[in-house]
């Protein structure tokens, strides 16, 4: 075998060794530490993780990149596994009026909130949103990002605008290192034209908006905001068996802010992930952690909304609910690609250890998106998706907090940043 680029001298190389599905429990903080370690890679593989020197076997030459990451941290690419990527606009105005104590439903009245978003999604070309949207894949794989998920949901009635974000996303995954999942998200709002006849809005989803998209083969999952004066938990159950029906896997952003039992049907319905859980209940959490449903924490969203209620990550990991964590990165509730950041809040916030916290960001975001037998740990047959950061240990990217510590990212086996 012959090695395409070969990492030698890694200080921590945190290879995530183990069964190619979401962790839970103890499991969270075996994250498979190899100190001095070795690794090859041949095309868009791992052919050798190891301590110290490269075996015989593995043969390099001239072309062969070597790096040297002596004094430096090695982990699997970083999963980024709920975003909001494709959209129009920011909504930076809204800062002022939040600093004033502007309720957020009277922001929605005035015109802003989704809506502005929406309209800004719907005003905007194919190109204007690809270029907005390359601008943060190029963050995220400078954050050591290599697979992000990408909701739509900025269309809401107006389909040609869902099946837009759609198209920018599978050009984006075909254009950039980063590899995109995307996620139908029809059912993200109500749209004012819809305020009092929601139902019909729910039917033109499920009968017109989640064949087609099936159809045309533009996501993977379906969503759906499952929330009081959004849709009620009946609504969201009729339109994930809808999109399951479809093939389209079942996500929802559930308990978010009331307790409305969105963990019970996340349980009940078998979905991948379900996504906020600040207000989750313990018995929703119970059941999530018996279907193996990944519970996919946003601490910087509960940051930024400065609601100061945060998922109760703790209980849930006790529980045996397997924990992913993702920046939720929108314009909305919140506006950052960077998920070390989001790390080190869910250290600080959600006290959880820094094992746990990789584990989170790696195979359990994998298993969010269903790819945990491809990505999420390094080891031989697995895609070639790593991060070198420019940092002692794991301890210290969460701890120095704020800033980006990525040295080199290598995505499918290619170079892709460096900094
Ligand atoms: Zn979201």
């Amino acid at each position: 075998m012959k090695a395409d680029i070969v990492i030698k001298n890694i200080d921590k190389l945190y290879t995530l060794k183990g069964a190619n599905r979401a962790r839970v429990k103890e499991e969270m903080k075996e994250v498979g530490l190899i100190e001095n370690g070795t690794l090859a890679i041949e095309k868009d593989r791992i052919i050798y993780v190891g301590e110290g020197d490269l075996p015989a076997d593995i043969e390099i030459d001239h072309n062969t990149l070597v790096i040297d990451g002596r004094g430096k941290t090695a982990t699997p690419g970083l999963v980024d596994s709920h975003t909001h990527l494709v959209h129009g606009g920011s909504r930076e105005n809204e800062l002022a009026m939040k600093l004033k104590g502007v309720k957020y439903l009277d922001i929605l009245e005035a015109g802003g909130g989704i809506h502005s978003t929406v309209n800004a999604t719907k005003n905007a070309s194919f190109d204007e949103l690809y270029n907005k949207a390359k601008k943060s894949l190029d963050i995220m794989l400078s954050f050591g990002v290599t697979t992000v998920e990408a909701k739509s949901g900025y269309g809401l009635d107006d389909f040609e605008t869902e099946i837009k974000q759609l198209e920018v996303a599978k050009k984006l995954n075909e254009d950039h290192p980063v590899d995109i999942v995307s996620t139908f998200m029809g059912a993200h709002a109500i749209p004012p034209k819809y305020k009092d006849e929601p139902e019909k809005f729910i039917q033109m989803i499920i009968n017109e908006m989640i064949p087609q998209v099936a159809e045309r083969k533009l996501a993977k999952f379906n969503d759906v905001f499952c929330e009081k004066g959004v849709f009620s938990i009946e609504e969201s159950k009729e339109i994930l068996e809808a999109g399951l029906k479809h093939g389209l896997l079942p996500k929802i952003h559930a308990d978010e802010i009331e307790p409305l039992g969105g963990a019970e049907l996340a349980a009940e319905v078998g979905c991948i992930s379900a996504d906020h859980l600040v207000a989750a209940s313990e018995k929703g959490i119970e059941m999530m952690a018996e279907k193996g449903v990944v519970a996919n924490l946003l601490p910087a969203t509960s940051f930024n909304l400065q609601s100061g209620k945060y998922a109760k990550a703790r209980t849930m990991i006790e529980k045996g609910v397997p924990v992913a964590l993702s920046t939720d990165y929108n314009p909305g509730s919140c506006p950052t690609e960077n998920l070390q950041l989001v790390m080190s809040f869910a250290s600080l916030i959600f006290r959880m250890t820094p094992e746990e916290v990789l584990t989170a960001v790696t195979i359990n975001g994998a298993a969010g998106l269903d790819l945990a037998d491809e990505i999420g740990s390094i080891e031989v047959g697995k895609k070639a998706d790593i991060v070198l950061f420019d940092a002692p240990n794991l301890e210290y990217i969460i701890y120095h907090f704020g800033i980006n510590h990525t040295a080199k990212v290598i995505k499918a086996g290619k170079l892709a940043f460096e900094n």
